[in-house]
């Protein structure tokens, strides 16, 4: 991000940077209009326990139904939603449609929601959240709000949003576990829940030895611990080994649409153990 920035993060004057400044404006603009006219669609990826596979939940993953250019995913415009600040306005809509999606699941399935450190900077934040869930009908403890180590570094509001959160008896998680600086004074000073490994930790041939320190760090902190990006049953059997408690990733399924989801949980609750 800081990328092409001099020093104070304002950009240095450079031949079309204006061209490239209409363009960025013209791709805000967009967004604003896919928010506002509901273009956006939540995904749900399910998260199952390990060694057996059972879905507990799932994690909510924008889309973006582009008039023109099909569906997209997060990479091709999170990063201009954090830039305009609009971040705000799409992770609200994420939280209302998610939880009023979770509502309708079987037993305590729960739903993660990814939450931007711009969001989390809100004062308010969790008032927000509480509104989410009174609209929703769904208890507090079945929603997991997913933040990464850049919030450690928030400011405003976050520490207050985070104890906030916790009051209302949201769960907490720190997602791409292992990517950040903070980790450790983040844990320190923000309890969470739950850690997710990052996928880039995932034990594929080489060393797992980050994974397995990972493990063991959330259990002496008494955390659970997800692993995301499991593509194989080797990775799946090797975090089982180290202890992992639930894994994500394509082995299991594809983040999918609502209605597909609640089919697939509909069919588990129904179908024999085994039989899935
Ligand atoms: P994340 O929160 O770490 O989500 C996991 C990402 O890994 C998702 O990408 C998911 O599709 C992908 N994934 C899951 N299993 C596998 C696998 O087995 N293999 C591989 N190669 N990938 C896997 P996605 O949906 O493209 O989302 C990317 C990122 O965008 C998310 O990473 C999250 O940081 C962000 N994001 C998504 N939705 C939201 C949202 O509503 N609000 C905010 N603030 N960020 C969001
Ligand atoms: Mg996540
Ligand atoms: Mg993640
Ligand atoms: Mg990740």
């Amino acid at each position: 991000e800081a990328k092409g920035r001099g020093e104070g993060g304002y950009e240095r004057y450079r031949p079309g940077m204006e061209a490239r400044g209409a363009e960025r404006s013209k791709r805000f603009a967009a967004l604003r209009t896919a928010i506002l006219e509901e273009q956006l669609v939540v995904f749900y990826q399910p998260v199952v326990t390990l060694p057996e596979g059972r879905t507990t939940g799932a994690e909510a993953l924008v889309r973006w139904q582009h008039p023109t250019e099909g569906l997209l995913g997060p990479g091709a415009f999170i990063e201009d939603a954090e830039q305009s600040g609009l971040i705000v306005a799409l992770g609200t809509h994420v939280l209302r449609a998610a939880t009023r999606e979770a509502a309708t699941w079987p037993g305590e399935q729960t739903v993660s929601v990814n939450v931007s450190a711009r969001q989390l900077r809100e004062p308010g934040f969790p008032l927000l959240v509480a509104a989410a869930l009174r609209d929703s009908g769904l208890p507090a403890r079945r929603l997991t709000v997913e933040i990464t180590e850049s919030v450690a570094v928030g400011g405003g509001a976050t520490g207050e949003n985070l104890q906030g959160l916790r009051d209302l008896g949201v769960r907490l998680s720190l997602d791409d576990f292992g990517t950040g600086a903070s980790t450790l004074s983040l844990l320190a000073t923000c309890p969470v829940h739950q850690i997710k490994l990052d996928r880039s930790f995932v034990p594929d041939g080489g060393s797992d030895a980050i994974a397995d320190a990972v493990a063991q760090m959330a259990r002496a902190f008494g955390l659970q611990s997800v692993a995301e990006g499991v593509e194989t049953e080797e990775q799946a059997a090797r975090l089982t080994g180290l202890g992992y408690d639930r894994a994500q990733g394509f082995l299991y399924a594809r983040p999918m649409c609502a209605a597909d989801l609640r089919d697939r949980l509909t069919n588990e609750t129904t179908a024999p153990a085994g039989q899935i």
